[in-house]
């Protein structure tokens, strides 16, 4: 719905702010629709259409079921992007932990690709494999411990 679009100029039917988007932006090498906002900044957010986020407003008009409590990401990490496919909505907490992901764990572990989406994996299973190391190592000391204190059974 584009009264969903804030700042959004009202003149605009979602088949001209299709034809809008497609005619103030352009395709990159690496398949990101790069949209040419109203500032001379390149690589940032871009604003256009009156007010509105150009990203919001390709969700809106491109991928739909745009739902204003969640916010659009990127899975091209390209904030100028209006590329649908590389849309997403998420909740504010996920898109401050997707935006900087760091190649490596933080125990210093090289992290894992999903094959599925591309990006790295949440969950680092060599920290995994670590903790259930030490699970089972305490779990032995307590049972050696008991063992210890009521003598053998
Ligand atoms: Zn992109
Ligand atoms: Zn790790």
């Amino acid at each position: 719905m584009l009264s969903q679009i804030n700042g959004l100029a009202r003149h605009f039917t979602e088949d001209t702010l299709r034809a809008y988007l497609l005619s103030r932006s352009t395709r990159t090498d690496n398949g990101c629709l790069v949209a040419r906002g109203y500032g001379r900044q390149r690589g940032v957010y871009q604003k256009l259409a009156g007010r509105a986020w150009a990203h919001i407003a390709a969700y809106v008009v491109f991928v739909g079921d745009y739902d204003p409590t969640l916010e659009v990401h990127h899975d091209c990490g390209v904030p100028d992007c209006i590329e649908p496919t590389h849309l997403r909505q998420l909740s504010h907490a996920d898109n401050c932990r997707e935006r900087r992901q760091p190649p490596v764990c933080r125990n210093g572990h090289e992290r894992e690709t999903e094959p599925s989406t591309g990006r790295y994996r949440r969950i680092c299973r060599a920290c995994n494999r670590e903790a259930q190391k030490r699970w089972r190592e305490r779990q032995a000391a307590e049972v050696a411990a008991a063992r210890a204190t009521y003598g053998p059974a």
